[in-house]
C-alpha cells in the first residue's frame, strides 16, 4: 500500500485547480490536500476548504485572507490561513508536503513555483510562466534539490509519456529529432483576417475544445500560448528551438508528438480533458482513473493537421525570437502579453494590439541576463510598465 500523498495546490480555485481537486477526491486512499491556495477570491476558497478541510489554506491578498480566516472560524474550520507571498510560499515548501501542483496564473507563479522547487518537491507544473521567466534558474534549482518535475499542460505531459522513462528534468533528447506541439488554432483559425481587428474577450475566450481560464484562453487565440510553451518545452526536455515545432489540430485529440531519428513517430491522445495529463501526474509512475470518458476514435472519424499561418499568429514567431535572444527577452515577452491581455480582455485594446504591444515591448528592451528571482521579476516589472505605457499611448492617439 503507497503512503498517501500530501498536495499543495497554487491556484486552487481556477480551472486547473478545479480539475486537480476533482481527480484528487476520486482517489482518497492515494491523495489528501495539505493546502489550497489562491489570490483573493476568498468565498471560492472557502467553498474548498469547507469540502476538503486542509490544514492550510493560503490568500496572497491580506484582506482576503482576514475575511476567510473569520469565516472558517465562524464555521469551526480548523484550516490555518496565511497570507502575502511568504505564505504561498510557505505552502509551498510544507516539510509534510510532497506534491505541489503550480497553477497560479501568469508571472505571479513563479515565487511560490521556485520556492516548491528548492525545497525537492514533486511539481506538477502548469504554471508555464515559471519556465518562461526563469526556466534556467528553475531547472537548476529543481535538480539541486532533487524536486521531481511532473508537466501538466497537456502538450507537455503527452511529451512526457511519449519519451523514454524518467523524469523531465533529467532527460536530454537522445534519440529524439523534433518535438511537435499540437495547437487547436484556437476560435479564430478560420475567421478572415480583416475581422480580427474587432473580435471581442467573449469571442476570445469562447474556446473550441477546452475550458480554461480567461487569460490562458485569450492566449490560445493568439497562439501566444503555444509560443510560451515552445519556451516550455524547450526547459523541460533540454530541447534546441529548432527541434521543437508546432502543428495545428482542430480537434484536440493528438495532444503532442514526438519523432525519434529512426523515423519512429510516438504521440498521446485522448479526449480533451485536463483531468488526463493531472491524474497521468498525480499517480506517476502508476495510473489511475481520471473521471474522462473513452477515447471513441471511430466517432470522431478524421483528424486533421495544418502548419501554422504567420500572418494570423504572429505571437507565435515572437516567442521563437525571444527563445533565440535568450535571458530575459521571454520574461519581457511574458510580462507584456499579461499587460495587453488584460487590457483586451478589460477593452482597453484590440486584440491585435495583443502583438502589436509585445513587439514593440520586446524591440525596446534588449535581453538581460536572468541569474537570479530578482532578475526575473525586475524583467518583468520593467516590461509590464513599458507595455502599459505603449498601451496608454496606443489609446490617446485612437
Ligand atoms: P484561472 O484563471 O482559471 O485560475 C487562476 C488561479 O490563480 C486562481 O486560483 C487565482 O486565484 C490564482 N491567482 C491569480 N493571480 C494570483 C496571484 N497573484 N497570486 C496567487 N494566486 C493567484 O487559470 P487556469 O487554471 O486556466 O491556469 C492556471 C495556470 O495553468 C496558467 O499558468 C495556465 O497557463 C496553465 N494551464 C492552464 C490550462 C487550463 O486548461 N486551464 C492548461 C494548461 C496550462 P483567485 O481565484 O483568488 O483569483
Ligand atoms: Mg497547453
Amino acid at each position: 500500500m503507497t503512503a498517501v500523498r500530501q498536495i499543495t495546490i497554487l491556484g486552487a480555485t481556477g480551472s486547473i485547480g478545479a480539475s486537480a481537486l476533482d481527480v484528487i477526491a476520486r482517489h482518497p486512499d492515494r491523495f489528501a490536500v495539505a493546502a489550497l491556495a489562491s489570490n483573493r477570491r476568498w468565498e471560492n476558497l472557502l467553498e474548498l476548504v469547507r469540502r476538503f478541510q486542509p490544514p492550510f489554506a493560503a490568500l496572497l491578498d491580506p484582506g482576503a485572507a482576514r475575511e476567510l480566516e473569520a469565516a472558517a472560524k465562524r464555521e469551526g474550520l480548523r484550516t490555518r490561513v496565511l497570507t502575502g507571498s511568504a505564505g504561498l510560499c510557505e505552502v509551498a515548501t510544507l516539510p509534510e508536503v510532497d506534491t505541489v501542483i503550480a497553477a497560479i496564473v501568469g508571472a505571479a507563479g513563479l515565487p511560490s513555483t521556485l520556492a516548491a522547487a528548492r525545497a525537492g518537491k514533486r511539481i506538477l507544473l502548469a504554471n508555464k510562466e515559471t519556465l518562461v521567466l526563469a526556466g534556467a534558474l528553475f531547472i537548476g534549482a529543481a535538480r539541486e534539490a532533487g524536486a521531481v518535475l511532473l508537466p501538466i499542460d497537456s502538450e507537455h505531459n503527452a511529451i512526457f509519456q511519449c519519451l523514454p522513462p524518467s523524469t523531465a528534468a533529467e532527460r536530454g533528447p537522445a534519440g529524439v529529432r523534433r518535438i511537435l506541439l499540437t495547437a487547436s488554432g484556437g476560435p479564430f483559425r478560420a475567421t478572415p483576417l480583416a475581422e480580427l481587428e474587432r473580435v471581442t474577450p467573449e469571442q476570445a475566450c469562447a474556446h473550441p475544445r477546452w475550458r480554461m481560464g480567461r487569460k490562458i484562453s485569450v492566449d490560445s487565440a493568439t497562439m501566444m500560448n503555444k509560443g510560451l510553451e515552445v519556451i516550455e518545452a524547450h526547459w523541460l526536455f533540454g530541447c534546441a528551438r529548432e527541434q521543437i515545432e508546432v502543428l495545428i489540430h482542430p480537434e484536440s485529440v493528438v495532444h503532442s508528438l514526438v519523432e525519434y531519428v529512426d523515423g519512429s513517430v510516438l504521440a498521446q491522445l485522448g479526449n480533451p480533458d485536463m483531468r488526463t495529463p493531472i491524474a497521468q501526474a498525480l499517480a506517476w509512475p502508476e495510473r489511475v482513473a481520471a473521471g474522462v470518458a473513452p477515447l471513441d476514435l471511430a466517432q470522431i472519424g478524421t483528424l486533421n493537421f495544418a502548419a501554422p499561418d504567420p500572418l494570423r499568429f504572429p505571437c507565435l514567431e515572437l516567442a521563437y525570437g525571444a527563445l533565440h535572444d535568450g535571458g530575459s527577452a521571454p520574461a519581457t515577452l511574458n510580462a507584456a502579453n499579461e499587460v495587453a491581455v488584460a487590457a483586451f480582455l478589460d477593452r482597453r485594446a484590440g486584440f491585435l494590439d495583443i502583438a502589436g504591444v509585445c513587439a514593440e515591448t520586446l524591440s525596446r528592451l534588449p535581453a538581460r541576463r536572468v541569474e537570479s528571482l530578482d532578475d526575473a521579476l525586475a524583467a518583468d516589472d520593467e516590461a509590464r510598465a513599458l507595455a502599459g505605457r505603449l498601451l496608454e499611448r496606443q489609446a490617446l492617439s485612437a
